[in-house]
Order: structure tokens, then sequence, then C-alpha cells
């Protein structure tokens, strides 16, 4: 069975644990001002009026004036994912993390030890209550696609079991829009032949969803009947490490998404730094409103967990994606930065002065006082222009 792990309103539940005061109203984090940037992230009080992560916050400060707005504080964001990791650790290796709030546990070889999966799922939710003072949602399920949607249906606070033989009936009354890989655009397709449930779509044969909608009419086909056959890459055994994220709304606020892929970046560098590996390759990944996506890779010169190496690269990278798209005003829907390419020897570089130390020695620093006291407020300025 695989468990889907989804922190709730992640960084601004972080940000309300440590500032207390802020209990009961709509909180943001992101910024870096009430004109400028983007929402990396609302609490449920903020959802009530419409404010969702990825949101410019201009449009955000216009939907609730009262709107708390504090800085991204990722070394305090990661500090704190480690913890939860450490907890997920307690009952299996087998982590997949999609993001810093985000993974997939595959208990199967920890059930003798620890019951059920359900069980597990419980425990680690009560074990993040207790000692992190934060909430889980969790999805039980015997694969991830379904346990992904079922950590997501009861949210906040979430924990929902779904059992092999009850897969079809949770996943019959959805709307077509959950399963992975329907956008807007199919989802209106669908629709259009009358076809608005997972129970519908289903009803169709592959044959007819192919001649329609191609090797993607298959995959749909396919996760309609609950079938899904990846298996949990933990990143021991991963071959690259990313994190991309789709935005609730396009942006074409180019700053607002400098300001984004910077946190991706971020988030990147400082799980390639914990797993200790370093990669050659940053990878991004930019897809725009009409679904074209963009994906380019540069090389590095030699492999790097460096923040700053992997930001000049991906921002580079998206420069000329923004470039290369034929829109006037490009309006971007996801946004990823991935890397990859690594080499498993540990080269020690001895030139303490080259710019490579200094950006190392930057890194190590951060991600220490990071570890020791996650509290403190540690992130680096980044011009975003
Ligand atoms: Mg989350």
């Amino acid at each position: 069975m695989i468990i889907h792990l989804d922190m709730d309103a992640f960084f601004a539940s972080v940000e309300i644990r440590e500032n207390p005061e802020l209990v009961g109203f709509p909180v943001v984090v992101g910024g870096p001002s009430k004109t400028r940037g983007v929402v990396a992230a609302a609490n449920y009080a903020a959802r009530k009026y419409g404010v969702y992560s990825a949101m410019p916050m201009v449009q955000a400060t216009r939907l609730c004036p009262d709107l708390r707005i504090l800085p991204v504080n990722m070394a305090l964001y990661v500090s704190v994912s480690k913890q939860i990791h450490e907890i997920f650790n307690r009952y299996t290796p087998e982590i997949e993390p999609l993001s810093l709030d985000e993974a997939f546990l595959d208990v199967s070889g920890s059930l003798k030890l620890f019951g059920s999966a359900a069980e597990i799922a419980q425990r680690i939710k009560k074990e993040i209550k207790d000692e992190l003072q934060l909430v889980v949602s969790a999805g039980v399920a015997p694969n991830k696609f379904v346990a992904k949607i079922a950590s997501d249906i009861d949210k906040p606070d979430g924990f929902v079991v779904v059992e092999e033989n009850e897969v079809q009936a949770f996943l019959d009354p959805l709307p077509v829009k959950r399963i992975w890989g329907v956008g807007k655009k199919t989802e209106q397709q669908l629709h259009n032949y009358g076809i608005t449930t997972i129970k519908d779509l289903r009803s169709q044969t592959e044959r007819w969803l192919m001649d329609r909608f191609g090797k993607h009419g298959d995959h749909i086909y396919r996760l309609a009947h609950g079938w899904d056959k990846r298996e949990v890459i933990s990143d021991v055994k991963a071959k690259s490490i990313s994190n991309e994220t789709t935005f609730v709304e396009d942006i074409t606020d180019k700053e607002s998404l400098i300001a984004y892929l910077s946190q991706l970046t971020e988030q990147v560098a400082t799980r390639l730094r914990e797993k200790d590996r370093k990669g050659k390759t940053v990878n991004i990944k930019v897809r725009f409103h009409d679904f074209t996506t963009i994906i380019r890779s540069k090389t590095l010169s030699e492999a790097s967990n460096q923040t700053e190496k992997i930001w000049q690269a991906a921002r580079a990278l998206f420069n000329s994606a923004m470039k290369e798209s034929a829109m006037r005003q490009p309006a971007v829907r996801l946004l990823g930065v991935g890397v990859s390419g690594f080499s498993d020897e540990h080269v020690v570089q001895g030139d303490l002065f080259s710019e490579n130390a200094k950006y190392d020695e930057l890194d190590e620093v951060a991600d220490e006082i990071n570890q020791r006291f996650g509290k403190l407020k540690i992130h680096r300025g980044r011009n975003t222009k």
C-alpha cells in the first residue's frame, strides 16, 4: 500500500506556529511586498477570501485587504521538512518527496512491524501533530494516483483510506479533472462529449478515447480504472531531483515568475545538499496556458549543488524559454526546476579563494544554521530583476 502525505497550508502553518498572534487571521507567505511577487502559501482563513498559493500578491491583497503577509523563510521550512521526513523514516525508507511538504511512502515492507498502512498513516499524523504542532493530510491506497486524490479530498486534517476493492467506487463519482493530465482543455473536450465524471469516462472504450485524444486517451483510460503501476522512487535511487508548481491562475508577470523560480531553485538545491548529491545538468520546465511546454537543460562546467550555480543556470534557461514562446505576453501555468546527471564522486574543492568555495561556504553555513536553529530567519536576498 502507498501513503500520500501532504502538509496542510505548510509554509503558512509553520509561520503561524512561530507567531501565535497570527492565529485566526488570514495569513500568506510570499512577497516581497503587497504589490510584488506571488503567494507561496495561504492558510485556510485566507483561502476563504479566494486567496490561493501562486496567485500574484497584488491580486491577493485586493481580495483580502486584511491579509497578513510574511516573507518566505525557506530555511525554516526546509528544517521543518527535515523533521517531518525523520518521522516518515521511522516507518519506511521508501520515501519519494514531491516537494518540501508532500511525499509518497511505500509501506509494503513495514506492515509486519507496524500493522496496517492505515495504522501507520494514523501514527504519522499523530506524531507530526504532537511533536511538530502541525497538521498533515493522509491518503492510503493501493497506488500513487489514488493515494494522492485520497489525501486531498478531505483536507484539511484529512484521512482517507481506499482499499483495493474500493478503488472503483471511490473514483467513479469524482469529476474528470481529478485525473492527472486532464487540464482545462481536455476537461472541456470531455464535457462536450457529455463526460463529466470518472464513471462516464470509464464507460468509454480505450479505442474511443485513443481515437479522440491519442496516447493521452490511453493514459486517462487507465487512470479512470485506477490502474497506476508507478513505483515509489526514493531520493536515494532517483536520477534527478526536481520541484514544480502549477499556478491556480496563469501568471504573466515576469517578476512574479522569477520570484517563484527562485523559490523552486532554493528547494531543489537544499534537497541536493541534504542528500549529499551534485548534478551536472540543470533543467527547467515552463508550461504555457495553451499547454505548450518548453523543457530546457543546461550542462554545468562541473557537478554542483550550490544554490547560486543552479540559480544562474535556471534563470538563463527561463529567460530563453520566455523568448521562445510564440505568445506576445506569455501566460505561464506551470514552472519547474530540476537537477540531474548526478556524480557520485565527492570532490573536495581546496581553493578557498575561488568563487566556488565562497558559494559552497555560504550554502554550508546556511544549511548548518537551519539544522541547528530552524527558527532563524536566514535567507539570501536576491535581485529578481
Ligand atoms: Mg501541502
